[in-house]
């Protein structure tokens, strides 16, 4: 059902927030950390950037050669995905630095990559944080009836077989989003059922030529010396790699077996349950002990954490994630956690199967009382 601005209660007091972010506090007086400014992340981010430049270098200026030139889309899909992950995700939700003129720069590396930040700011850390999983509200989860995401939705023959179409499907991502959502947002005004201002002035200026900036990188530039053909090809397949993976890590931590689920059906919606314990149930870790892919996913492979305290550094996710272990288990709430990678994958497969089986009948907000 589509309601729009749709008003989301949780339920008050929230003594287990109110517990959780005391020992947070405790953790950063006693350790004298930083919640911001952490220096791994300037190195990292000099590291991804060396990765992204160097890659586009090779690919543009480089021998060329068939293996060179796969090889190097796959690298430039997985190193932008990378900067989104772990360079404008702690920019945007202004948890890089304490000057935010630093956030910003972290929040732009996503216009550079096609995507707005202005939109992402509002459909990312306004409307999927504060309401994640909740249908009608969460855009996360929308994919129209292309997908079944939730038992809430409304199943068609076709979600029979989502698990193996949506991976074709998740490598267009990237390429709906530059140059058609981002559009659609700003021109309605609202992203999904929630009222986005139109940017205006400074960002409508970044909105614009950010979009300007990532054609002239990645399409007008290497046309200068390419075929037009094979730059729109290989841009195209760049988008590709880098939506799968995107979609993936998305996906990895919210719709997979064991989450919690919601959707709207009325204009105020109460949620009897307190919003900190709303985000542990519908979220999932994966691959708590990879360094690989904490490193890589920007640390959202610890995503309960990133969805309780965004504005603190990814650095700081391994660490906070213990605390908050201890945390739930005193208070009885259930921490989600996948193993590895492969086991997250999986249960999103079987996630996928069973939601578009049809023994999954559709219900009505069965965590809801309004
Ligand atoms: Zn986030």
């Amino acid at each position: 059902m589509s309601i729009r601005d749709p008003k989301i209660s949780f339920k008050q007091p929230a003594p287990f927030r109110r517990a959780l972010n005391k020992r947070i506090q405790e953790y950063f007086k006693t350790e004298g950390k930083s919640r911001r400014d952490v220096p791994q992340m300037y190195l990292k981010t000099f590291m991804i950037m060396l990765w992204l430049w160097s890659s586009y270098a090779l690919l543009v200026f480089g021998p060329g050669g068939t293996l060179l030139t796969i090889a190097m889309v796959i690298s430039l899909g997985m190193a932008t995905a990378g900067v989104g992950f772990s360079i404008m995700h702690d920019g945007n939700h202004k948890g890089y630095s304490q000057n935010r003129v630093v956030n910003a720069l972290g929040a732009y590396t996503l216009d550079m990559l096609g995507a707005s930040s202005y939109v992402w700011s509002h459909k990312h850390n306004k409307i999927h944080h504060s309401h994640t999983n909740i249908d009608g509200v969460d855009t996360d989860i929308d994919l129209g009836f292309l997908g079944r995401m939730t038992p809430e939705q409304p199943r068609m023959a076709m979600h029979r077989f989502q698990h193996i179409y949506l991976w074709f499907l998740y490598s267009f991502l990237s390429v709906k989003w530059v140059y058609f959502d981002d559009f659609k947002d700003v021109i309605r005004g609202r992203v999904g059922q929630v009222t986005m201002p139109r940017p205006k002035g400074k960002n409508l200026l970044v909105f614009l030529g950010g979009k300007a900036l990532h054609v002239t990188i990645a399409l007008v530039i290497p046309m200068m010396f390419h075929d037009w053909t094979l730059v729109l090809g290989l841009y195209m397949a760049i988008l590709a790699v880098q939506g799968v993976v995107m979609a993936t890590v998305f996906q990895l931590a919210h719709c997979v077996e064991g989450v919690s689920t919601a959707n709207v059906e009325e204009q105020e919606t109460y949620i009897d349950k307190e919003w900190a314990v709303w985000q542990i149930e519908t979220t999932a870790d994966f691959a708590p002990n990879n360094w690989f892919v904490t490193w890589y996913v920007g640390g959202l492979n610890y995503q309960v954490v990133h969805h309780l305290y965004p504005s603190i550094c990814h650095i700081h996710y391994p660490a906070l994630s213990k605390i908050l272990a201890e945390v739930c288990e005193e208070h009885g709430v259930k921490y989600q956690i996948h193993p590895t990678f492969t086991a997250a994958l999986f249960s999103h497969v079987r996630w996928l199967r069973r939601m578009g089986h049809p023994s999954t009948v559709q219900t009505s907000q069965p965590q809801l009382a309004t």
